[in-house]
């Protein structure tokens, strides 16, 4: 039976680029993926009307709806103390990866560094804030991250599980998937 994941929630933070650096991305810029780290890291992402979105980091929300550091629900920070998956989890990336997650969500400095690795030319001067998201993400007892999409169904219902990215990209496969084998 596979162990009992519990729902995380890690906020992604974005920024925008200013207007008149859009020209510098005219596609999708990734770093390469360090395999060893649980979250990609920041990149550019140039969307339709343009604009180009900066991000996101990964850094642990204070509510499961957490969308800025001041949004703490005291009931879902002790739900994430109470489980051992959490301080095993931290026990592996709180330092230094953590931690230099969290002095790069407060610092524009340091989130525009980051950038410049994949765009050399870009400042602080030309990033704006852009909102955030919030990955739930499932962490297993041993401080794991589940690193596929969990489906689990109850009498009547159908659960989709630890869907951050790629799931919008996968939302029709993921929906494909639960049609054949509910009819099955
Ligand atoms: C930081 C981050 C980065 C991501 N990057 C990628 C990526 O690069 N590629 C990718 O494929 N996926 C990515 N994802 C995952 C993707 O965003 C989600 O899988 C996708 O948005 C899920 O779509 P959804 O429609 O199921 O839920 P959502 O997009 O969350 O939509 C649910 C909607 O329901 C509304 N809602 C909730 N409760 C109620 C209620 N009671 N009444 C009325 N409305 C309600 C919410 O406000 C929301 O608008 C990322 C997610 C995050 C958080």
């Amino acid at each position: 039976m596979r162990p009992r994941a519990r729902i995380v929630p890690f906020r992604g933070e974005y920024y925008e680029l200013s207007p008149e650096k859009r020209h510098l991305v005219r596609g999708l810029i990734y770093p390469v993926p360090d395999p060893s780290l649980p979250f990609l890291g920041v990149h550019l992402t140039r969307m339709l009307d343009g604009s180009v979105h900066a991000g996101p980091n990964a850094v642990l929300a204070l509510r499961r709806e957490g969308y800025r550091w001041r949004d703490v629900s005291p009931r879902d920070v002790a739900d994430v103390a109470r489980f051992a998956g959490s301080w095993r989890l931290a026990r592996r990336f709180a330092f230094p990866v953590g931690w230099d997650e969290v002095r790069r969500s407060l610092s524009r400095k340091r989130f525009a560094r980051s950038l410049a690795r994949l765009v050399p030319v870009v400042g602080p001067d030309d990033i704006v804030r852009h909102g955030a998201g919030v990955r739930a993400q499932a962490v297993l007892p041993d401080g794991g991250l589940a690193e596929d999409f969990v489906i689990d169904r109850a009498p009547g219902q159908v659960h989709i599980l630890n869907a951050p990215s790629p799931a919008a990209t996968s939302a029709l496969e993921i929906a494909r998937h639960i049609a054949d084998s509910t009819q099955a």
